[in-house]
């Protein structure tokens, strides 16, 4: 039920409309939750608006009042980031879903901050086949602009960076409410690049919405193969992967290198299954690149001389996973391979070379606290580093369950810090772990940024704090 007499409520629904805000408990429950094991939070409205002046008296609202905001795509991190930490309303950005502009010679495409995955990839699917974008395996819904923000990364990040890489600019409401415009497009007509300017861009990936709501992207497309094929090798010791990865990428055919963890029968002695995605618009082109991939399995040995390499041939239903465009090799599989099916991970940035480490303390946190360990490990750049996901699949019905979840992510996050390797869309409690092992310099310009940029404090209070 409405609460009418509420006067902040009552200027939200005359700015979107009364469809477009609400108060009402019912309505704010669907909104305090996500799909991971982060509690429910506390969330005061809700508002929807559709274009960026309504994005601009919201967030004027908001200063008058003092209500925090939180921006939210899909709500799809697992880990709480789209849910507000101490409360106030929750900007739904799904209405502002238009696709402006396609740019098929300059090679890319200006969205508004609800269009989702599968939106721009029907999209482009159907006006513009040769070029694509760098999806994650997330699921349709998820957001392009959710993405970027968490500086996410899609299944072409191992050729091109991570997805935040592939922002050519952006259209900003500032926590003050002015707008503006961030890359080549504030000198230029078009926003084709970032130009040669200082990159602003930074200012609004990686800050979980701290630091402005993103209306608009201008976003990198590039070129689309015909054909793609996976090639994949096992390995039986784990400490050989690194040496792997890099024979695997410096043969520069790979496109997507993802690596699978799954446990033996007895469950004791996981097996390592990396799969190396190749793309051409030739069956030569195919051909030469499998040729040279074959190879390198045929002559690979470990730094300490060990050969424990051998192709494997994926298995057709393993390879349709791949072949599709994200791949569907989530370890949301394994979210129902247990009944009630949810599931967790810490996405660890590491430097390759910590894979072995990481894959040993994962496996023992989970062993100790009688979990699942599925690890699942995206390389990127040229094996620069690595998302290295400590999957611990749970049964949503089993509050117990659920509880050594939440403590395998805590001792994950700690034990991914000692390694020296920092926590991806890291939720609330691990981003104040990372702020703790922060050069304390670093964390003051983080924090004088936000005081200039927000000096109400609206913006998304709670993260990335002490
Ligand atoms: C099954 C599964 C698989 C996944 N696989 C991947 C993967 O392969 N790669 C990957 O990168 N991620 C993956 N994810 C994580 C996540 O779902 C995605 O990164 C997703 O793209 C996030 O988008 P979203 O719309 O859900 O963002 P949200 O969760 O809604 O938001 C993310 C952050 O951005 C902020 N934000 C949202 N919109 C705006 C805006 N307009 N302006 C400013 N801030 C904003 C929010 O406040 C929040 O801090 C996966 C998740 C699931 C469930």
């Amino acid at each position: 039920m409405t609460i009418p007499d509420d006067p902040v409520y009552r200027s939200l629904a005359e700015i979107v409309g009364q469809d477009y805000a609400s108060n009402r408990p019912e309505e704010l429950f669907i909104y305090s939750l996500d799909s991971g094991t982060e509690g429910p939070r506390k969330v005061d409205y809700v508002v929807m608006p559709a274009t960026v002046e309504q994005v601009q008296k919201v967030v004027r609202l908001a200063n008058q009042h003092r209500v925090p905001i939180t921006p939210m795509g899909a709500n799809l991190t697992l880990n709480g980031l789209g849910l507000p930490a101490d409360g106030g309303m929750v900007m739904d950005v799904k209405r502002m879903d238009r696709i402006l502009e396609l740019n098929r010679p300059r090679r890319y495409v200006v969205i508004e901050a609800g269009v989702t995955q599968g939106h721009l990839g029907s999209y482009l699917e159907k006006n513009c086949p040769d070029l694509e974008h760098s999806r994650p395996e997330a699921p349709p819904m998820a957001t392009v602009v959710g993405n970027m923000v968490i500086r996410g990364h899609g299944y072409l990040s191992l050729r091109y960076g991570n997805n935040a890489h592939h922002i050519n600019g952006m259209e900003v409401v500032l926590p003050t409410g002015e707008v503006c415009n961030i890359g080549a497009g504030c000198v230029s007509p078009w926003p084709f690049c970032k130009g040669p300017l200082p990159d602003l861009t930074g200012l609004f990936c990686g800050w979980n919405g701290t630091t402005g709501i993103i209306t608009k992207l201008s976003l990198k497309l590039f070129p689309k193969r015909r054909i793609l094929d996976v090639i994949g090798y096992t390995v039986k010791d784990v400490a050989l992967l690194p040496e792997l990865l890099y024979q695997v990428t410096h043969t520069d055919v790979v496109d997507n290198l993802f690596v699978v963890g799954i446990a033996s029968a007895d469950g004791r002695e996981p097996r390592q299954y990396v799969n190396a995605s190749i793309t051409g618009d030739l069956d030569e082109e195919l051909a030469y690149k499998r040729a040279l991939l074959q190879r390198l399995a045929a002559q690979f040995a470990g730094a300490d001389g060990r050969q424990a390499r051998f192709l494997y041939p994926v298995p057709d239903v393993i390879k349709s996973r791949f072949v599709e465009k994200p791949p569907y090799v989530s370890p949301a599989l394994a979210a129902d391979f247990q009944k009630g099916g949810g599931y967790r991970y810490c996405g660890a940035i590491l430097p390759v070379d910590k894979i072995p480490e990481a894959w040993r303390v994962g496996t023992q946190i989970a062993s100790r606290l009688g979990l699942m360990f599925l690890p699942g490990i995206q390389i990127l750049g040229y094996c620069h580093s690595a998302m290295f996901g400590f999957v611990y699949p749970f049964n949503r019905a089993e509050e117990e369950t659920v509880e050594r979840v939440r403590q395998a992510m805590k001792e994950t996050n700690e034990a991914v810090l000692e390694m020296g390797g920092i926590p991806w869309k890291a939720e609330v409690s691990a981003q104040r772990k990372i702020v703790e092992r922060m050069d304390p310099a670093s964390y003051e310009l983080i924090s004088r940024i936000r005081r200039v940029l927000d000096p109400n404090g609206i913006m998304n209070p709670g993260n990335w704090s002490r």
